[in-house]
């Protein structure tokens, strides 16, 4: 039975039990499914096409019987010599005494290790008896802890698999085994810890990729699908016509992938089942107007909506421009922070005997004081901005509201379908029609006057900047004095009718506002400031973003400070100023000024950072998988996604015989109960 402890096998006492399990093997399974992180892959060179100090395989037959030396405390080194193509090889072994027995005169041995190519001598890390064939020339290797050596694992694996390899049991029907010309799990066990040759290897590997990736997808849409069910019975009745012409009043039409984004919300609202969907788009792709659209089509619902995002000066702005769209068809209400007094207790009554139909606010849209009437619509704008906790106290603030979550921050795909799995996903992947490309120019540090000059001729022609200002790692108080340095150096610069202006994290909320408000007016012309303009603010009138130390930020965050500018209909400038050193800063640069498409961006960000990183540490969210690679396996991933929506959709699961076997191993390895917060 695969789930026996390890102690089963004969030989295994309690110190080598300790030490598998230090490893997180405990029983037979664990054991057989601990795959090897990489394989060593031993080809045999001719000597002259061996190279100094680098790690090379050599064949030869022993010339005369290893000589053994003892040293230090239990030190050893053995020496002999191999002949290869005619010529006498000195290797040295250190600290195998026990390989003494096993090279002999005459025998053929295989020799892997550091190549001296003056001496001619190999310094042997692994050698194998005989010539070199193709099992021996790939060479598990395991991650080990404790006393552990490679070889006593592989030696346990091979008793485990003699036994118990009867026990591995298919779990994918075998329909799908032939179409997609994969292994059978047992034969893919064995080959994944004792390849035959490179290509069984590369088979067990694709089969175990999507093996993972199925069971993945599986689990999320599962989990979606139970998720929606236990909250059924919130259908919106908004009114279609209303709705329509709500939309008519709109300044502009709507772009395809706004219509497209905006019917499935709207379906979302219509059915019985909780909208739990992320929409992704560039910034000014047009998110927040078809989040309005969907707040109003639940206010007609009889219903309120909330627009949660993270800072004051953002939710002051979408408070302004959901006024401007709504017009008398609603009543919204700020709160803030800074709402205090008199004017806060007002407005929390209004929220709670629902004069007020859509509430625009930051965190303090969570507090406890804040009680809704009927919350129907729950929008968390730049959702990466707050916490699991967070979503969940505004969800709350309902009964089974709809949430929508919308983040300018394009996830790529094959993040966003792990990642995200248990979500629906909106993209709106088109820019209104009318926007200019941002022109995007890397350049050195000594271009600052040019840059100034730049600068002070667009802002001669009515427009406006950002400079964002040199970062100091892990330093906020560094920061703001460089930006302070800055904005008195600008300050001299320009003549006296270019007014420039600072902005930092420190200052207090109201100076901030006063600040943002003049910017925006075109009172100040020049805006210098730490990134905290990186979310959100909307100024149509600045054409320049000016970007200190790029190199130190991340592609996505890059690409949000460039998103300031180009919102109005004028030719907007991003300048990159930096000098990176790595190679990954370099061509982070050559992305930003090669596009500016956020989709291509973050696919870019993805293979330059890897899935780890791409959220940052904290939130990842993105599961580890032992054999898959989202980046590289990626079709593998697409294919088992919609393979599982398959699945889940035709319930064959339970309908379907070969299914089964697939059932009974989720069951086992998932609980989904815990799972529904
Ligand atoms: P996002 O929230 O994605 O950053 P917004 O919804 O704030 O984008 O839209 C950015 C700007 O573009 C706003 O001024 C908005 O009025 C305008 N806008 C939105 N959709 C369209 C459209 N289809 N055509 C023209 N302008 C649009
Ligand atoms: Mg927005």
């Amino acid at each position: 039975m695969m789930s026996e402890q390890v102690t089963e096998i004969k030989g295994v006492g309690e110190i080598a039990a300790e030490n598998l399990a230090s490893m997180n093997i405990h029983t037979i399974a664990d054991l057989l499914f601990y795959f090897p992180y990489r394989y060593d892959v031993y080809e045999i060179k001719p000597l002259s096409e061996l190279i100094h100090d680098d790690k090379v395989t050599i064949e030869g037959r022993v010339i005369h019987d290893p000589s053994l030396t003892f040293y230090g405390r239990k030190k050893s080194r053995l020496s002999f010599s191999v002949e290869v193509e005619g010529v006498a090889i000195k290797a040295v072994m250190f600290n195998r005494a026990f390989a003494k027995k096993q090279i002999q005169a005459d025998n053929i041995v295989t020799l892997t290790g550091k190549w001296d190519a003056h001496r001619l001598q190999i310094t042997v890390s692994h050698y194998s008896l005989g010539p070199i064939d193709d099992q021996k020339s790939i060479n598990p290797v395991y991650s080990l802890k404790g006393d552990f050596t490679n070889i006593k694992l592989k030696k346990l694996i091979r008793t485990a698999l003699q036994t118990y390899s009867g026990d591995i049991k298919e779990i994918l029907p075998d329909s799908y085994l032939q179409s997609y010309k994969l292994p059978n799990r047992k034969d893919a066990v064995s080959t994944m810890h004792f390849p035959k040759d490179r290509i069984a290897l590369k088979h067990a590997r694709r089969r175990f990729t999507y093996e993972e990736f199925l069971l993945f997808q599986l689990k999320m849409q599962l989990l979606r699908k139970l998720k929606r069910e236990s909250t059924s019975g919130n259908t919106q009745y908004y009114d279609s016509t209303k709705v329509q012409e709500f939309i008519g009043d709109f300044p502009f039409a709507l772009t395809n992938a706004q219509q497209k984004s905006l019917q499935q919300i709207l379906a979302d609202l219509k059915s019985p089942f909780r909208m739990n969907r992320l929409l992704q788009g560039d910034v000014g792709s047009g998110k927040t107007a078809v989040a309005a659209i969907g707040l109003y089509a639940s206010i007609t619902a009889g219903k309120q909506g909330a627009l949660m995002v993270p800072t004051e000066i953002l939710a002051e702005q979408h408070y302004q421009s959901l006024k401007e769209l709504f017009g008398d068809r609603a009543t919204i209400v700020l709160l803030t922070g800074s709402v205090k007094g008199k004017k806060r207790k007002e407005i929390l009554a209004t929220i709670e005997n629902k004069d007020a139909d859509i509430v625009v606010g930051t965190h303090a849209l969570i507090q406890d004081e804040v009680i809704f009437h009927d919350l129907g619509f729950a929008i968390v704008d730049e959702q990466h901005r707050f916490g699991v906790e967070q979503r969940r106290i505004l969800r709350d603030k309902g009964l089974n509201p709809d949430v929508l979550f919308m983040t300018a921050t394009p996830i790529p795909r094959t993040l966003a379908i792990t990642a995200f799995g248990d979500m629906d996903v909106s993209v709106i992947d088109e820019m209104p029609v009318g926007r200019k490309e941002i022109e995007t120019l890397w350049v050195k540090e000594n271009t600052f006057e040019r840059i100034l000059n730049f600068i002070e001729n667009r802002v001669a022609e009515g427009e406006q900047a950002y400079v964002i200002s040199p970062l100091i790692e892990e330093s906020d108080k560094l920061d703001i004095q460089n930006a302070v340095d800055l904005f008195h150096q600008l300050q001299e610069y320009f003549p006296p009718e270019v007014k420039v202006g600072l902005m930092h994290g420190r200052l207090p909320a109201a100076e901030k506002d006063g600040v943002m408000k003049e910017f925006a007016a075109n009172d100040i012309q020049v805006l210098v400031s730490t990134t905290v303009v990186e979310v959100g603010v909307n100024v149509p009138n600045a054409t320049i973003m000016v970007i200190y130390d790029a190199e130190r930020f991340g592609l996505s965050q890059l690409h949000q400070l460039r998103g300031r500018v180009g919102r109005g209909s004028k030719q907007s400038y991003c300048i990159l100023i930096a000098e990176p050193k790595s190679e990954v800063g370099k061509e982070r640069m050559r992305i930003m000024t090669e596009t500016t498409n956020g989709f291509e961006l973050s696919e870019q960000d993805l293979q330059l950072r890897g899935p780890g990183d791409f959220f940052g540490k904290k939130q990842s969210g993105v599961p580890e998988f032992k054999v898959a690679d989202m980046i590289h396996d990626y079709r593998a991933l697409e294919t088992a996604r919609n393979d599982a929506q398959k699945i889940i959709e035709s319930n064959q699961l339970n309908n379907t015989e070969e299914f089964y076997p697939l059932k009974e191993f989720l069951e086992q390895q998932f609980s989904f109960e815990d799972k529904l917060d």
